[in-house]
């Protein structure tokens, strides 16, 4: 197995945990507040942004981890905000292709 192809593994079995995570909570977060689910999937995003800015302040400073992130705010949110935007137009892609075509023209 190729660096790649474990790096690929690993992303996708991150992918899926934290989807099937966020799932569980986004419905369980509803259930519990009777919120409609734009204000939850809201408050999702929120959180992502909330949990970013920690994250980089933890990668800043004079003790900052040394794993070997440098943050760069900027092109960062710009790719959070892409991955959101990606992952809705992919997700709609998909059901759209899967829709059977209705009627005829
Ligand atoms: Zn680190």
């Amino acid at each position: 197995m190729s660096l790649t192809d474990e790096t690929e593994r690993r992303l996708e079995e991150a992918e899926a945990h934290i989807r099937t995570a966020m799932a569980k909570e986004f419905c369980h977060v509803m259930d519990k507040t009777g919120l409609p689910p734009m204000a939850v999937l809201r408050l999702a995003a929120q959180a992502v942004g909330s949990i970013y800015c920690e994250a980089a302040d933890a990668h800043s400073g004079p003790r900052a981890c040394p794993c070997g992130w440098c943050p760069h705010q900027p092109s960062d949110i710009e790719i959070l905000g892409m991955a959101l935007v990606t992952a809705c137009r992919m997700r709609r892609a998909e059901d759209l292709a899967s829709t059977p075509v209705a009627g005829t023209a």
